[in-house]
Parts: C-alpha cells; structure tokens; sequence
C-alpha cells in the first residue's frame, strides 16, 4: 500500500522558490572579480535564475545537456546552480587550478554545449576554447562593456547581454527528483579525473541534512561564508542549504588572501564560516599579526583535509570561534561526518574535549559507515581497531560518469563505496581518519599516520606547513620523513624539530628525517599533493642508507 501524501519531487529550484517567497529580501553580498562589493537579495537573484534559464531555453539547449562554469564564488555562479540545474540542464563546475589541458579534457568528456567563466579565466579559455568542440556558446561573466574588443574566441558574449533581455517569468519545470543536476570531476591526482554526476533528490536531500543542528546548524539568523570553492563539490552545497534555510550569504570572489577574508568578515557580520585548513592558516596568520579579533564570527566548518590540532585550539582557545572538524569526499556530495559532541561529551574536561575534536566526527543521518579489514569483514567500533572507511546512502555516489561503479558488496548485496580512507570509529560513533590508504606509511608491519606526523609538526611554532611521506627502506619497508615550510622569518633545525617530537609520539613513529621546502605543493583544492612532493623529492636517500 503506498501512501497517501502529495507526491512532489524534490527539485532544485524549490529551494530556490522557497528563498524568493520567504527570503525574498535576503542578502547576497559578492566581492566580485571587478574589485567592488556587489549586493543583491534571494528575489532578485531568483528573477535573473528564470532569466538564465530561459536564455537556456532560446540555446535550444535540451534536458540533460551540459553548461559549465569556470568562476569563483559569486552571485552570478549561484544564479548558474539554479538557472541551469533548475531548468533540468546540468551544471558542470570546473576547477580552475586544473592544468589547461585537464580542463579541455573534463569539457570533452563531459560534452558541455556553454561555458560560462569569470573574466579572470580569459587566458584558460583562450589555451582551450579550439580544442573544445561540443561547445556552442562562450559566456563571459560580465557586463556588455566589459567584454574585451578581441579576445579570439568566436561569438564570445557578456552573461548580461546573454540573459538580460530574457523573461523573468518563467515556469520552473517539474521532472524526475532522480534527474541529474549537477556535475563535479574529481581532481584526478592519479590518472583522469572522474565524473561524480549528483541529482535534484541527493542535492536536496544533502541540502537539508548540511542545515541540522548537529550538522552546519543554519538558520535564517546566519552569516554565511563559503570560502570553500563552488568550483569543487558544490562549495560544500552551501548554496543549496543557504536558499534553505533563507541565511545571509557572502562571497568571498577570487580574494582568498587572510586580510581580505578578514575585512569581508568584520564588514559583513559573518557568523560561519567553512573552507579547507590551508586557506584558515592564511587567514590566522594574517589575524594574529594585526593583533585582530573576530567580531561576529562564532563557528567555522573545517574539512577537505585534516584540520591540525594546533588550529583548532587557535579558533577555539585565542579568537573564540568553535571549530566543526568535518570529512567528505566529491563522491560523497561532500559531507559525510561532522564533529558535533554528544551532551555527554560537553562535561569532558577540556583537552579531552579538543582531543574529541580532532576526529572527523559522526556520521549524518542518511550516511551509513563502517570499517572492514582486507577480509571485507567489519571492524569493531573502539576506536583503535582502524580499516579501510566504506560509506553509502542517497547522497553516496554510485557509478561514474560514463564510468564504472566502484561499489563493493557485503554479504547481504548491498553496495558500499570504498572511500580509500583508513579511519577508526569509537564506541560514540565518532570516527577518526587515520590517513588515505595510498598516504599511510608502512614500517615494520605496523601502520604510521601521515596525519599524525604532520600534526605534531604543525604545532611547532616556527612551522607553517608538514607534510609527511614514506621512503623506501630495505629492513622496514617505508620509514616517514617530514618536509617543513617555515613560517616567514622563522628559523628551525632539523634537531629542533626532531626534538619537537619527543615525548608526543612512540619513538618508531619518530620521523627519520626533516627535509626543509620553500613551500609544500598543493593541488587543485588547496589540499597537499604529495604526490608532486614525491617527485620533487625523487634523488632523497634517508641518512644512513
Ligand atoms: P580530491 O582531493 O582528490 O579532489 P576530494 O576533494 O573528494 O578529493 O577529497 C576527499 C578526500 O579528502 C578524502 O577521501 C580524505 O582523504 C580527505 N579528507 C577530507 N576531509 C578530511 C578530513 N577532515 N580529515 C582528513 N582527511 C580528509
């Protein structure tokens, strides 16, 4: 027997509806690639979303079929996670850090028919634009006068030329909640990147779990700062909870530098904030040496990569802002845990409590967990025993694009993606990544988390970056060495550091070597690329060898 409630799929754009009619004069404040700071509401956004669409419509653009962003986070971006997805087209975000010919490749492959970038992104789509023949139509985000004379690339036009004389009455479609909507390629440090392609149900479905209290906790009452990309995962799928849940939104454009993070902050109100742990360090290192304070900002969500302990008791300890240590992946639409304490956990004393915090934290509710060893069995929940990380539930992806499904199966059949993290969970369910599977060092037998290594580094004062790698040794295997990037005008030995390690981990976990960088190399989402550390680090012999 079904039952017997309206049966409404759940789509995109009704979050957008929704924000218009509820939110209608809620703000939505850019630093835009011109330099100047750009204000808008929730209704006015939604009107120029309709009119996107139905320039979309005029393209003869069908259902389905693929428009691409190259652009920061603005307005102008959101109106495309709306105007394209809404309308049943889906919006491919490309990442701009990607090599030139890597962004050919994800337009190729992903078959876009429009590109729309950011004007800052004129020299990527002038390398790639001739090798990119699905696309129809080059966008430029920008007014008409602003379009340069000779660009040379055909029939380029201006985003407000393009969809400025559009109608702003247009009927937003109803279709299959399982229809896609968007799509983001992974950032394919080993090999192609590969297309993770969300739907309408997984992105509203994720939207509202992202909002729970033991989640982002958003609210109409918010602030809320993605400095974490649109380009990659669909910045967290703040944009979604945001029309949501109706809260102020603020974006940051292409100024990820600590001083302008700050002012847009201090200028703006801004409540919460979310991004990857290297864009905080920049913003910390730029607040501690003005001698700043965060006037309005109570809590930031920190992910993408491990978040140091050190920076958590920064936020938490010197500047007051509570610290959401959270994990996911692009296959996992992204949020997968959030570290929220239990009631319980809140009368802990204090350091075991930021202890709590350096975990990735528990589960939402939607997303199932478990640990398995090599035998596919699963692990007991102590939080020692550690194993490969599966996940599933509706926001979990399933198949590739024009790939293949990586799913494992467990007795019962059902399907579970392997994450390729090493994590243990404890008794509370609170999960704790111990390292990527192809990161983890192996050393005589045991197991030494990268992580851990490069945690302890990073809380030494004059270190600015860790980053630790295994090297070949024949009687152990792999033994681990730290690269260190000092702070500016920071000094520190290789005994120093060494010596930093004493005391705070077992000695055969003890790093054997320190080498010294000019500055650790990161990929395309900000995170460290070991792998380019490697290479950088191809002639290295530990000592004694
Ligand atoms: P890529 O970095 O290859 O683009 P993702 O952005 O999807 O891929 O990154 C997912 C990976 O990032 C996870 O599998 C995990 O290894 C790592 N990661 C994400 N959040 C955290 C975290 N809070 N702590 C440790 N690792 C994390």
């Amino acid at each position: 027997m079904l039952g017997l409630m309206q049966n409404q799929p759940l789509l995109i754009s009704s979050l957008l509806t929704f924000a218009e009619r509820h939110h209608g004069d809620g703000e939505i404040v850019s630093r835009r690639v011109e330099g100047d700071i750009h204000r808008t509401t929730y209704r006015q956004l939604a009107g120029r979303a309709r009119q996107l669409a139905s320039a979309l419509d005029a393209q003869g653009l069908a259902m389905g079929e693929r428009v691409a962003s190259i652009a920061w986070n603005g307005y102008r971006h959101m109106e495309m996670y709306f105007g394209v997805s809404g309308s049943g087209r889906v919006l491919h975000t490309i990442n701009p850090r990607l090599h030139p010919e890597q962004i050919a490749w994800v337009v190729n492959h992903a078959e876009d028919r429009v590109l729309c970038f950011d004007m800052t992104f004129l020299p990527i789509v002038q390398a790639i634009h001739s090798h990119c023949p699905t696309v129809q139509k080059w966008v430029m985000l920008c007014d008409a006068d602003k379009l340069p004379a000779d660009s040379g690339i055909p029939n380029l036009v201006s985003y407000e030329a393009w969809i400025g004389a559009m109608r702003t009455d247009y009927a937003w479609p109803q279709f299959d909640e399982n229809t896609a909507s968007s799509i983001c390629y992974t950032s394919g440090t080993t090999g192609n990147p590969k297309g993770v392609l969300y739907s309408h149900r997984s992105s509203v479905l994720h939207a509202y779990a992202a909002a729970l209290p033991d989640v982002m906790c958003l609210s109409s009452r918010d602030a809320v700062l993605p400095v974490v990309p649109m380009f990659h995962v669909n910045a967290w799928g703040i944009p979604y909870s945001a029309a949501l849940t109706g809260c102020k939104l603020v974006f940051p454009g292409p100024a990820l530098d600590g001083k302008s993070v700050y002012e847009l902050i201090e200028a703006e109100g801004v409540t919460f904030a979310a991004g990857v742990p290297t864009v905080w360090q920049m913003l910390l290192t730029h607040v501690r040496s003005q001698g700043q304070k965060f006037s309005s900002l109570t809590r930031t969500v920190i992910g993408g990569a491990a978040c140091p302990p050190a920076m958590i008791a920064a936020f938490e300890d010197e500047f007051g802002v509570h610290v959401l240590h959270a994990w996911g992946m692009t296959e996992t639409s992204p949020l997968g845990t959030l570290c929220t304490p239990k009631k319980k956990q809140l009368a802990w004393p204090l350091e075991q409590q930021r202890a709590l915090q350096q975990k990735q934290g528990r589960a939402i509710c939607g997303v199932d967990m478990k640990i398995v060893g090599g035998d596919g069995q699963e692990l007991p929940w102590d939080g020692k025993t550690y194993g490969d990380l599966l996940v599933r539930g509706p926001w979990i992806l399933e198949r590739y694009f024009k790939g293949d499904s990586p799913l494992v199966e467990d007795a019962s059949g059902l399907g579970w993606f392997p994450t390729g993290d090493v994590a243990t969970i404890d008794a509370d369910g609170f999960m704790h990544i111990t390292d990527r599977s192809k990161d983890v060092i192996k050393s005589g037998g045991e197991w030494i988390s990268s992580i851990d290594v490069e945690n302890i580094a990073m809380g030494h004062p004059a270190v600015a970056m860790a980053a630790c790698i295994g090297m070949p040794h024949p009687k152990w295997d792999e033994r681990p060495i730290v690269a260190i990037a000092l702070k500016p005008g920071a000094s520190a030995t290789r005994e120093d550091i060494l010596a930093f390690y004493e005391g705070k981990t077992a000695k055969w976990q003890i790093p054997d070597d320190v080498v010294f960088v000019d500055a650790i190399p990161l990929g395309a989402t900000g995170k460290m690329l070991k792998t380019r550390l490697r290479e950088q680090l191809a002639g290295y012999k530990l000592p004694g060898l």
